[in-house]
């Protein structure tokens, strides 16, 4: 293995001065940290008044590279979040929701599908006066008032 000489073999490590611009760069006033703001703007202002137009090309065409590679970057991460809500549509179409509630995958996100949604406890029962869900049956609660319980008693004193 060739070894590295000069400022090479120093990359990757923290060097004594690393550390020490790396210190300043913490520890100084928000006055400081201006002051090198405004600096570091003149010295890139310099620059590109001073490059010539071959460097001005590189420099426009690294950005447009950054810029391609940053929205590439985007569109990926969002065609993946559409392949992971797919994916979960599918399992989820595919799988019988009969006994779904004991084969429960933390990985699927069951919020997410339409037939989850149960809605409001909002359904009054006609004859008992009962809530339901839309979904449930009409005779679910005193089957179409076949069933009549006797009114409760009032509760006893310290209640
Ligand atoms: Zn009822």
């Amino acid at each position: 293995m060739p070894r590295l000489r000069g400022r090479a073999r120093n990359i990757g490590r923290r060097t004594q001065h690393a550390q020490l611009v790396h210190d300043r760069r913490l520890n100084r006033t928000a006055e400081e940290h201006s002051t090198d703001n405004v600096n570091l703007r003149d010295q890139v202002a310099n620059t590109r008044a001073n490059a010539n137009s071959e460097q001005r090309d590189q420099r426009l065409r690294v950005n447009t590279l950054r810029q391609r590679d940053a929205r590439q970057r985007a569109t990926n991460a969002h065609r993946e979040r559409n392949q992971q809500r797919m994916q979960n549509h599918r399992a989820l179409t595919r799988a019988s929701f009969n006994r779904l509630a004991f084969e429960y995958d933390p990985e699927i996100d069951y919020s997410s599908h339409a037939l989850i949604i149960i809605g409001n406890m909002d359904k009054e029962c006609q004859h008992c006066h009962a809530f339901k869900y839309k979904g449930e049956s009409a005779g679910l609660c005193c089957a179409s008032e076949k069933v009549s319980l006797p009114p409760l008693n009032p509760p006893p004193e310290p209640l």
